[in-house]
């Protein structure tokens, strides 16, 4: 048997912490290399403009290199979506929007009582007491999507929300929240989603910086910095750090 010392299980501890997030990394990118190359449902949910311009441009060098905390984030929520619970789990939808694809992955769609309903699971730090705005959003733009993709009209839309949490502790750790949804509402999506898409395409085209939209997720915006500069030659240092 070897003695180690101190110093030499640190360096065990961080080598094995290495070894993980670099085995994740790569399992992530080969992840988003398959998500091939459109505009993505999720890129729209909180309606701005300037954000998916960002993506589009100057992000392009940096996802690659997302921070660890994301990493982690984002490889539990891949992990927990992948048990299948209907028909069509993880299916993909994809519509020719202007110029440009413009699509995602719908989680899955319940019959309940000879009804369809859409679900969006969401794995979350707590329960809300209600259906997220921007979740919400995210949801009616899948719905819109399926109609104008495979004619399908679900009669309502939901979000499933998940607790992962090991804790033994007795707490709620899922709620589902369900809307219905009429067919003026998906014309209101479909109608959003060409309006948006149509901006940023003009935008890209003319190499400019679209008007910022801004709500309360703009302090958790990747973007903030370059945002605030409001120029798009500015890239902020935390964006050029991960270059
Ligand atoms: S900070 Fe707000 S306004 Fe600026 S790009 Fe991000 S979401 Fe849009």
């Amino acid at each position: 048997m070897i003695i180690m010392t101190l110093d030499d299980t640190f360096d065990m501890e961080s080598k094995i912490e290495k070894e993980f997030l670099n085995r994740v990394r790569d399992w992530m990118e080969s992840e988003n290399a398959k998500r091939g190359k459109y505009f993505h449902v999720s890129s729209f949910v909180y309606q701005c403009a300037r954000k998916v311009w960002y993506e589009q441009t100057i992000e392009k060098e940096a996802v690659p290199k997302i921070d660890e905390d994301g990493l982690i984030r984002t490889w539990i929520g891949t992990k927990l979506h992948e048990t299948p619970i209907t028909d069509y789990h993880e299916h993909p939808l994809i519509a020719k929007i202007s110029e440009s694809d413009f699509g995602g992955r719908l989680d899955e769609i319940y019959e309940i009582d000879g009804k369809k309903v859409l679900i969006d699971k969401k794995f979350v730090g707590y329960i809300p007491n209600t259906m997220n705005d921007h979740h919400y959003e995210q949801i009616m733009y899948y719905a819109a999507l399926l109609r104008e993709t495979e004619g399908i009209v679900v009669d309502a839309v939901g979000i499933s929300y998940f607790k992962p949490s090991v804790s033994y502790r007795s707490e709620k750790r899922y709620k589902t929240y369900v809307r219905s949804v009429s067919e003026e509402d998906l014309d209101e999506y479909i109608k959003k989603i060409h309006d948006m898409v149509g901006e940023v395409e003009k935008h890209l085209a003319d190499n400019t910086l679209p008007d910022k939209t801004v709500s309360w997720y703009c302090k958790y915006c990747f973007f903030k910095q370059s945002c605030d500069a409001d120029s798009k030659e500015f890239v902020s240092k935390e964006v050029e750090d991960l270059r």
